[in-house]
């Protein structure tokens, strides 16, 4: 037989993840020679042998691929006068920049079995990992991913980890973060009064089985787990619950929960066959799941909610942790409200010793904080509202076109802050950070900035930021610009939900325009008003806006976003006039109003004192919510009064199968300028409507499933009207507000009718989340393609 020898390269995820023993193993068994190693670009392998058994090696590659492997492409080429006795792993060389950093992976299934196994010497060792799972990005400091380049540096390996390091037919074979009872990091109990903790209080196994006993004996936990503090406590204890609400100072925004098992989740919630797989996989996220009435949970884990959110264990240490307990846990981030969570030692006694009764701590430090990431399974299609732990920072591929523009970096914007950059095609977008108008998660900001810049060792031709002058995200970006000589290019906020969800759906770099519908709270529109309701003709480099929702005053700005019945009021001065309330003295909202300084907010609203106009769909659904009792003084967290809104809805389409008829809206053409008409969606008979059903006191629940279906109807109706003056065949739904599932189902639904193509998000967040995505999509569209143009000519 004839022997020929080929160069093969491997890109993607591949270092780290285990592959080169893989690969090693697959060609020993075919019976190969040559060698296997790691450089700058990815996995290099030299073989020589048959032919056919070349071809049979790079298929098996492929189907036994290690789990967090994830390949790119593979391209081979011919090589000559090589030579090798056997089949080898080479050491590699030092330059790996342009390989990927993996996500934190949850605890595998054989790690899991040797810490539950009393004759394993990972027998409950709550660090233990292999390379198909445990930490990666939550403890890297630089690249290569080398142990000594990450917070394992400190912990010597023992002789028998060293050999299983060194053992390329070993599961643990270069698997940098690997440890045991002897050398590695160890946890323990300590009390948040700073008092002894002591052995006899408890009948338990060691210090992390103690977490067990305490939650069960109602105590607030702190626990360090992967990539920040948790609190935990019984989610089925009131008490406890409501003590852990007020020292977090968190009312009512529910909380995450983690089971034992599957089958502790399942008799709270509904699980389909995606969402088991979901809460199973690597990724291990927290999954929003339907309750079920059978048993319930304490009250104040989700007040006003209809899902709760629930992950599995992720780690030995939370694994050995629930092991006794027969019900889930509340595990929530361990800091103050709003704040970004713990993830230092000191830092957490300090501060979480006000929420916590006792912490259970570990030596390994945490280099980059990760939060839990949230999904939601729409239509049978996962959705990822918060994108962090398990799935950042993994390269999302961009669409063909973009392959060959230079870097750019993207700042995001406001609120569940998260940046990306772009390079070689591919978007790396950082984990969720969240809101920058806190400090602490301003400063965490830069730090992960900062990281990702070095680690990746990124240098950007041009920065992106949103067009609000007033975001942290775009100051930041500005500074940066002009310390480093960069273009700076400002991109319109809901542009960029739109090229979001172009770009995660494949849309080539030069395709035709899409009808762009981005629904969210606020947004900087081209006019330097409001924008959140908006529907947009649109491409990857510009855009035309067609529709959008009444503009109506937000009254005292800001704070309209935690009051809102000022939503309501604006809207039924804007619906009606300023005297509207004079024909609805029988009504209960028009006792309600009497309380508030009626004078001075139809002032505010004439005079346009700090009023500004928004085309908002997420003050509507305030507005809307608050007219029927829900959230109606305040509401403690954005959305709120929309999410509990939608739970009502739910509810009661569940239950009542009665047809119901949807409130109306209708349409008003106005010219915007000499040549575009732009159609307004108005709201005044569905407020004509609601308040005739408030006067018959309709339940909120009826009120709240009449909203949801006519605006889903007057939406669909929005796009048949767009549809007759406009070509295109393509409708994205994105921004914050198509997060809820009523809305994106009703809408989507007419729309496929209609015989269009509808693109949602699901690698990416329909919300602020994912806006840097979009940035770097219209910025290098900009710069690529057939369309070369760097302008800011926002017209099509
Ligand atoms: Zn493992
Ligand atoms: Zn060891």
């Amino acid at each position: 037989m004839s022997q020929t020898a080929e160069q093969i390269r491997i890109y993607g995820t591949v270092q780290g993840v285990g592959f080169r023993p893989t690969v090693y193993r697959i060609a020993k068994t075919l019976g190969l020679r040559g060698e296997v190693s790691n450089d700058g670009q990815g996995v290099l392998i030299k073989v020589v042998g048959d032919r056919s058994v070349i071809n049979q090696f790079i298929e098996k590659i492929h189907s036994e691929r290690p789990p967090l492997a994830h390949i790119e492409t593979i391209t081979r080429h011919p090589l000559e006068n090589v030579n090798f006795p056997d089949f080898i792993i080479a050491s590699s060389t030092n330059n790996t920049v342009r390989t990927k950093i993996a996500p934190d992976a949850a605890t595998c299934s054989t790690c899991k079995s040797e810490i539950f196994d009393p004759l394993s010497r990972w027998y409950r060792y709550p660090f233990t990992n292999c390379t198909h799972c445990g930490p990666r990005l939550s403890i890297i400091k630089k690249l290569p991913y080398d142990r000594k380049n990450t917070t394992m540096a400190d912990f010597n390996l023992c002789p028998e980890c060293q050999q299983d390091y060194s053992d390329p037919l070993n599961r643990r074979f270069h698997a940098q973060p690997t440890a045991c009872h002897i050398c590695g990091p160890k946890a323990w109990l300590e009390r948040a009064d700073g008092k002894p903790v002591t052995a006899d209080m408890f009948s338990m196994l060691d210090d992390v089985d103690a977490v067990c006993t305490l939650i069960q004996r109602g105590m607030i936990v702190a626990i360090k787990g992967l990539g920040g503090f948790h609190l935990a406590c019984d989610a089925t204890n009131e008490e406890a619950v409501q003590k852990l609400r007020l020292r977090k100072r968190r009312p009512d925004k529910p909380l995450a929960l983690m089971a034992r098992d599957i089958d502790v989740i399942s008799e709270y919630c509904s699980i389909s066959a995606t969402e088991q797989n979901l809460l199973e996989s690597v990724a291990a996220p927290i999954v929003l799941l339907e309750k079920t009435i059978a048993q319930q949970l304490a009250p104040s884990v989700a007040p006003g909610q209809n899902t709760l959110g629930f992950m599995l264990p992720y780690t030995p240490l939370h694994h050995l942790a629930l092991r006794r307990l027969n019900v889930p846990i509340v595990l929530t981030s361990g800091n103050f409200s709003d704040e970004p969570q713990c993830i230092d030692n000191e830092e957490m006694r300090e501060k979480l010793s006000e929420i916590a009764d006792y912490f259970l701590i570990h030596n390994r430090p945490i280099f980059n904080r990760v939060d839990d990431s949230v999904v939601r399974v729409i239509q049978e299609v996962p959705q990822v509202l918060r994108r962090a732990r398990g799935y950042a920072p993994a390269p999302i591929n961009l669409p063909p076109g973009f392959a060959d523009i230079p870097p750019i970096l993207a700042m995001g914007g406001e609120l569940k802050n998260t940046f990306c950059l772009f390079r070689d095609g591919q978007a790396i977008l950082s984990q969720h950070i969240g809101d920058l108008e806190n400090s602490l998660a301003a400063t965490a900001y830069q730090q992960t900035l900062n990281l990702f810049l070095g680690l990746l060792e990124a240098e950007p031709n041009a920065i992106v930021v949103d067009k609000h002058p007033e975001y942290l995200s775009t100051k930041l970006g500005k500074d940066l610009a002009a310390a480093n000589n960069l273009k700076i290019i400002e991109v319109q906020h809901h542009h960029s939900h739109i090229a979001a969800c172009m770009a995660e759906n494949g849309l080539d770099i030069d395709c035709q325009s899409v009808l762009g519908i981005a629904l969210d709270g606020l947004g900087y529109g081209e006019d330097e008003t409001i924008w959140g309701g908006e529907f947009l003709l649109a491409n990857y480099r510009e855009f035309q806006r067609l529709g959008t929702f009444q503009p109506v005053a937000m009254i005292g700005g800001e704070q309209a976003i935690y009051q809102p019945w000022r939503n309501t009021y604006a809207h039924l001065v804007a619906a009606f006039g300023l005297d509207f309330l004079k024909n609805y003295e029988d009504l209960e909202l028009f006792n309600f109003f009497q309380t508030k300084p009626l004078t001075l907010l139809n002032q505010m609203i004439q005079k346009k004192i700090n009023s500004p106009l928004a085309s908002s769909c997420g003050r509507l659904f305030d507005a809307v919510a608050a007219a029927i009792g829900i959230c109606r003084e305040s509401s403690s967290y954005e959305g709120q009064a929309a999410i509990n809104l939608e739970a009502l809805a739910t509810e009661y389409l569940l239950n009542d199968a009665e047809e119901i008829q949807g409130y109306e809206f209708n349409m008003l053409n106005l010219q915007q300028d000499s040549k575009f008409p732009l159609t307004y969606l108005m709201p005044q008979p569905m407020w004509q409507s609601l308040l005739i059903d408030t006067k018959q006191s309709a339940t909120p629940a009826l009120m709240a499933a009449k909203f949801h279906q006519g605006l889903a109807i007057a939406i669909s109706e929005m796009v048949t009207e767009l549809h007759q003056s406009c070509e295109f065949n393509q409708v994205a739904l994105t921004g914050g507000v198509f997060q809820n599932k009523l809305l994106l189902e009703g809408v989507s639904d007419r729309l496929i009718k209609m015989g269009l193509e509808v693109l949602t998000h699901s690698q990416v967040p329909p919300n602020d989340g994912g806006l840097s995505l979009g940035q770097v999509a219209i910025v290098a569209a900009r710069m690529g393609g057939q369309d070369k143009d760097l302008g800011t000519n926002t017209r099509i």
